[in-house]
């Protein structure tokens, strides 16, 4: 044990001395010099109250379990709190009512805190109960921890604000809230309306069972996109032969494509779910969709989508129906992530550090690990070290990937989330609710915080991040995925919002 160590704050210990204060973090034993500018940002964060009112904020978006483009309570609960805290906030931006950004400051640098706030469908699940129990059977649920996100961001930039205001830091401090993420929709038309355009560097953020972040590649490209095809109706058993099936046209191309996939690229990962399939079984179906996605790396998604596209024009002249109509909703890229900017977030979590976790936080996590039948370990006590990239295989994707070749972006994965919850699942519907998520997503708080001031306050920071991504940019400039013509598809889950919010409404906290 280090001999300054003398009292305890949240994890940290902290000695003042003339010109700044050294911080001891407990995992590491390691000193850490903190300027007065960044020691503003974070006091303000560790405070119990602050760790409550953003912990509220938090679960009151995860009991509204608001889907993409739906997200109207969540988006202005996480705005108003901005706009309270002295930001400038313009809300329904880039043809979307649930896109806000909130600025405060002016002049460069301009950094940029990305916010997230939708739900997954099917996945309710109450709250830190460690077997699956759903709020609304059937309705959404934060199986991702976007409610966690956004409240991290928005705590943050509130801290940085105070920070700034206090020390007359010079520069702009800009919160982009980006619905719709689970649906790969928001940044693309984000960028495409310029939101982006005077950014210096963005950081990003998620949820996560560590506390980590990464550099380079990773993710999938993705293009989203649902097929139409239209028949001709008729008495199934009387006249088959006069009808024409837009079921079998969706049949048709999924035996197509699952054909497809033996000749494409191990990188690729496809799937669909079909919207729309007839009515009764003796009408024949006149109209019928399937909803792809498409994924891949940046250099083999569009001729992938192709393939794809063909398979389904391919099944219309089997089928002698039409194929109506191919909607794009979203199309994005792999994650390009600045190793400048993670090598500066990983300080940073260094020096937040794991938050301490309590007995019932403990329980519950051993609980919902042998419920799942993973290692029963409980939650983790170290931050982990900096990832460099691995070998591309494929996987998920987050339209994140777009705002990293527009401008410096680096992601940090906080913790909270149980590990070995499984991601859009009641597991992690069930952990990203209540105490733990509190101390998880203020610890991602402090680390975004502490590296938006350094990227204010230490000017070769964002040089260095700037000249990584003017060379990468240079060689690869961004091309958006997107159609000409798209538009972000603002009813996509209009109907299950329809359906499930006074029923979820039932269950919002005072
Ligand atoms: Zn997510």
């Amino acid at each position: 044990m280090n001999r300054f160590m003398s009292f305890r704050v949240v994890g940290l210990l902290f000695m003042f001395t003339a010109s700044s204060f050294v911080i001891f973090s407990q995992s590491h034993d390691k000193i850490l010099s903190v300027s007065p500018e960044k020691r503003s940002a974070l006091e303000y964060l560790e405070k119990s109250e602050t760790i409550e009112k953003y912990g509220r904020i938090s679960d009151a978006i995860w009991s509204y379990a608001e889907l993409g483009l739906e997200e109207f309570r969540s988006a202005s609960l996480l705005a108003g709190t901005l706009e309270d805290a002295g930001f400038n906030v313009e809300t329904g931006l880039a043809g979307m009512p649930t896109c806000f950004v909130a600025t405060y400051g002016s002049g460069k640098p301009v950094i940029g805190i990305l916010v997230e706030y939708d739900a997954l469908p099917m996945i309710s699940q109450q709250g830190r109960i460690p077997h699956r129990e759903p709020v609304i059977e059937g309705a959404p649920g934060h199986g991702c921890g976007h409610n966690m996100m956004g409240t991290a961001s928005i705590s943050a930039a509130i801290a940085v604000k105070q920070a700034m205001e206090k020390h007359r830091i010079k520069g702009t401090i800009r919160v982009f809230g980006s619905p719709a993420e689970e649906n790969l929709i928001s940044r693309p038309f984000m960028i495409r309306a310029g939101l982006f355009d005077d950014v210096d560097a963005v950081i990003d953020n998620h949820s996560s069972s560590g506390f980590s972040t990464a550099y380079g590649v990773s993710g999938s490209a993705l293009i989203s996109t649902i097929f139409t095809f239209k028949g001709v109706t008729a008495h199934s058993g009387g006249s088959p032969w006069s009808g024409r099936s837009a079921l079998d046209a969706v049949e048709i191309m999924n035996v197509a494509t699952n054909y497809l996939r033996e000749h494409l690229h191990y990188s690729h990962r496809m799937h669909y779910v079909i919207l729309e399939g007839g009515h009764v079984p003796n009408v024949v179906p006149d109209k019928a969709s399937v909803w792809y996605y498409v994924r891949n790396s940046d250099e083999r998604i569009e001729e992938m989508q192709e393939r794809v596209v063909n398979c389904a024009r391919a099944a219309a002249l089997a089928t002698g129906t039409e194929l109506d109509e191919v909607r794009v909703i979203g199309a994005i890229h792999q994650r390009h992530s600045n190793k400048a900017l993670a090598e500066l977030f990983q300080r940073n979590i260094e020096l937040v550090g794991m938050p301490e976790w309590d007995e019932e936080e403990q329980d519950f996590a051993r609980q919902l690990q042998e419920n799942l039948g993973t290692q029963v370990r409980g939650m983790p006590e170290k931050v982990d070290s900096l990832r460099p990239p691995g070998l591309f295989v494929g996987g998920g994707s987050s339209d994140v990937g777009d705002v990293t070749l527009i401008t410096p972006t680096a992601t940090i994965r906080f913790p909270g989330v149980v590990p070995g919850a499984i991601s859009h699942h009641w597991s992690t519907v069930s952990s990203t609710y209540g105490s733990a998520a509190w101390k998880g997503l203020n610890a991602g708080a402090r680390a975004i915080a502490a590296s938006a001031i350094d990227l204010f306050t230490i000017p070769e920071e964002l040089e260095k991040a700037r000249k990584e991504f003017d060379e990468y940019s240079e060689m690869n400039p961004y091309r958006s995925f997107l159609p000409e013509d798209a538009v972000p598809f603002l009813e996509l889950n209009r109907q299950q919002m329809d359906k499930y919010r006074p029923m979820l409404r039932e269950h919002y906290p005072d």
